[in-house]
């Protein structure tokens, strides 16, 4: 299929992204170990335009791109929502976590509408249980249809720091921080239940006022989640520059899931109970605890 350039009726994120729209052959992606608390993935789109600079999915095998055009390229899966369609029959009382390795609300959505277009399926399989996960308030141009969902979806935002300085540098494409509090704060208050992923923990600024924070705006959950680094890493250069090693020590993870904790004191990913889902895996070095990791 021809690549195409960002239609030029809406404020590219990145100057010539290339866009290469694709007919997916599958489209769920099973999740056997029940620690993550999902049995299938779902990506209506590969690539992702947000390009976060400690993005680890840049290392995907991947033919045509390098990981350094991480963030320059994305492939809508023009097929998704048929897909999807045709393969209804597996959701019945699963859960679906959208998306693990894109964001379903990342600027191109704007025009392809394939999240809001599987979501839509998603509603008509009335025993699947569905969690959107993203960094951008434009999840709200699909209010109406989350709230369809009733008590079976959940919305997770990543708000990895406090400090949208910080932010700035790690996700310089991904909407400030501000806009995802206020992003959550509608969300919460249209009745749908709201997580707040930190993660990957990045500098905070003041640990107990951002835990405040994320319950004042509705949150009925938060986890904190640690940094993934892939070997000889330049994202580690970005912490060294900037004096943020610290978010690969362990015990300052430790204080920012505290200051959670206390406020957030008892929790649960999704709709299932923590107590009812295995502990987390063990962290192995390098490797911080990742995504979907919980606060304990
Ligand atoms: S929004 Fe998520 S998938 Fe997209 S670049 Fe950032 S971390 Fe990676």
């Amino acid at each position: 299929m021809t690549p195409l350039l960002w239609p030029t009726d809406s404020p590219p994120l990145f100057t010539g992204l290339l866009v290469e729209p694709e007919e997916a052959r599958s489209i769920l992606r099973p999740q056997k170990d029940e620690r993550y608390g999902f049995g299938f993935a779902l990506s209506p789109y590969r690539g992702c335009g947000h390009g976060c600079r400690y993005c680890y999915v840049r290392e995907y095998p991947n033919a045509l791109h390098k990981p350094e055009d991480w963030g320059g390229w994305v492939a809508p899966k023009l097929n998704a929502p048929e897909l999807l369609w045709s393969q209804r029959h597996k959701l019945h009382g699963a859960r679906v976590f959208m998306a693990s390795a894109t964001d379903p609300y990342q600027p191109l959505e704007r025009q392809y509408r394939l999240s809001r277009r599987c979501l839509e399926v998603l509603l008509l399989c009335p025993t699947t249980e569905v969690i959107v996960h993203t960094r951008s308030p434009l999840v709200l141009q699909d209010l109406d249809l989350l709230r369809a969902f009733g008590d079976r979806l959940s919305v997770g935002l990543s708000i990895p720091t406090d400090d949208d300085t910080v932010r700035q540098i790690v996700e310089p494409h991904a909407p400030a921080i501000p806009s995802r509090w206020a992003a959550a704060e509608r969300l919460a208050a249209a009745g749908i239940e709201v997580t707040i992923g930190v993660a990957p923990l990045m500098a905070v600024h003041d640990a107990k006022a951002f835990a405040r924070r994320a319950k004042a705006c509705g949150a009925s959950n938060a986890w904190v989640g640690g940094l993934r680094l892939l070997k000889q890493d330049p994202f580690y250069k970005v912490l060294a520059d900037h004096g943020w090693l610290k978010v690969l020590d362990p015990d300052y993870k430790e204080g920012i899931r505290q200051a959670f904790q206390e406020v957030f004191p008892t929790r649960h990913l999704g709709r299932t109970p923590k107590a009812s889902l295995p502990a987390p895996p063990a962290a192995e070095y390098p490797r911080q605890p990742g995504l979907f990791d919980r606060v304990s």
